[in-house]
């Protein structure tokens, strides 16, 4: 025969389990706040639980009330729990599940009567379910199946628990059960809670390596991606057959004596002057094309297009703009410019290693032709953009050579 009290009784061994597991993984780390708010939502079932089980030995305050009342506030520490793990905001709503409760609690009518508490126990965790589905659904992180399966998970589960109570409580009353928790309401919420742990589990192993795979490819500094991140989104592109754009673009930056200004102002403000380069680059390229930090003040940029001379426009924009950058230094503000060297095939053909090379070249004739300037690499020469900012005739020296070349680069852009 199945007993009730003992399967509280077991449902407070088995959550005060999970309560000590996510215990000893925040004393682990307890940077990771969020694994003691679940130890604390699991030991308030184990706890509330086991109040519950005691009814007939305690008085009704403690098993109806207080039991009660533990038990449903596990849904505001598993709130935090999510709310915190995600970087979001932990508000007092949180704690609705067990606020509703204790305001039934004034009502007569449902504190007297077994089947109006075991359906109003049900409704408020159903409120709690509900809330953690929607937070699940409204995270930061992408909604992947996983996300969803758990989301519908909750909703079936928050709606079990109420359903076979008012299907079997009437009957149980009827065959003059004294208590209503009978084997199948125990046995559908156990089998379908341990079903959400399985899926609550997955979602998070498959959350916590999406963050550790775009850390391992994010430059700490800067926030940009770094040079694996490059290896990565080139083959996405090369990948993608969808990918209409025929050309591909690869841009190498190398800001100009760095060194000077790591001398001069210090390796802080160096950083500085690293951060504002990436702050002003994501500005002008927004979401087109892949921007990454090579390693020191070396960055690169990927860009699939059609157009090699608005690209080019684009790329000699960053050096136009950075050289109007100012920095605070040590004593006085400076301004700091960049060297591009710039390599584009065609997408079909476009070989990272050669691009790389190509284009590493062109950033070196920058650098020989005075720093501060863009280099193109047509793969036959190298040839110094022409610029309106350096206040210089782009065709004083090899004028043929350099027209013949810029004519190139433009049939190449219209390839
Ligand atoms: P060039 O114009 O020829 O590029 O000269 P440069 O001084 O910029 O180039 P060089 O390669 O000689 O020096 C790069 C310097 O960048 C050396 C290194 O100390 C500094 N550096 C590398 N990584 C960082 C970083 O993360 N922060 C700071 N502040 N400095 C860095
Ligand atoms: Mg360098
Ligand atoms: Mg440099």
């Amino acid at each position: 025969m199945f007993q009730a009290q003992t399967g509280m009784l077991l449902w407070s061994l088995e959550t005060s389990t999970l309560a000590a597991l996510l215990a000893v993984l925040w004393l682990h780390s307890s940077s990771k706040k969020h694994h003691l708010f679940f130890a604390c939502g699991f030991a308030a079932v184990g706890a509330g639980s086991a109040l519950v089980a005691q009814r007939g030995y305690l008085a009704d305050f403690w098993t109806i009330t207080v039991g009660n009342t533990l038990a449903l506030s596990a849904f505001g520490f598993w709130l935090a729990g999510l709310l915190r793990l995600e970087q979001r905001k932990i508000e007092g709503w949180i704690f609705i599940p067990p606020l509703l409760w204790l305001a039934f609690m004034f009502l007569p009518a449902v504190y007297d009567s077994m089947l109006a508490r075991v359906l109003v126990y049900h409704g408020c965790a159903a409120v709690g379910y509900f809330t953690i589905a929607g937070v699940v659904l409204t995270s930061k992180e992408p909604v992947s199946t996983t996300r969803k399966i758990f989301a519908v998970a909750l909703v079936v589960h928050a709606l079990i628990g109420p359903l076979t109570a008012a299907l079997i409580i009437p009957y149980d009353s009827l065959a003059g059960q004294t208590l209503p928790l009978t084997a199948p309401v125990a046995y559908s919420a156990a089998f379908s809670f341990v079903v959400l742990m399985m899926i609550a589990l997955k979602m998070f192993m498959e959350d916590n390596e999406r963050r550790l795979h775009r850390l391992s490819i994010t430059d700490h500094l800067t926030g940009v991606l770094n040079r694996r991140g490059l290896m990565e989104a080139y083959s996405e592109i090369r990948k993608a057959p969808e990918h209409r754009s025929s050309q591909l673009l690869l841009a190498l930056f190398d800001i100009d004596h760095f060194k000077k200004i790591n001398d001069r102002h210090g390796h802080q403000c160096g950083d500085e002057v690293l951060v504002q380069f990436c702050d002003l680059v994501n500005r002008i390229v927004g979401k087109k094309g892949i921007f990454v930090r090579m390693g020191g003040e070396e960055f690169a940029y990927l860009l699939p297009h059609d157009d090699l001379n608005a690209a080019l426009r684009v790329v000699d924009g960053v050096r136009v703009y950075f050289a109007r950058l100012s920095t605070e230094g040590r004593e006085e503000s400076f301004t700091s410019t960049v060297s591009i060297g710039i390599y584009s095939a065609p997408i079909a053909e476009a070989e990272l290693d050669l691009m790389l090379k190509m284009a590493d070249r062109a950033l070196y004739a920058a650098k020989s032709a005075g720093r501060n300037r863009t280099v193109v690499n047509d793969g036959i020469a190298n040839v110094v953009l022409p610029a309106d900012d350096r206040g210089e005739d782009p065709h004083d020296n090899n004028a043929d050579r350099q027209v013949a070349a810029l004519n190139r680069i433009a049939a190449m852009g219209s390839n």
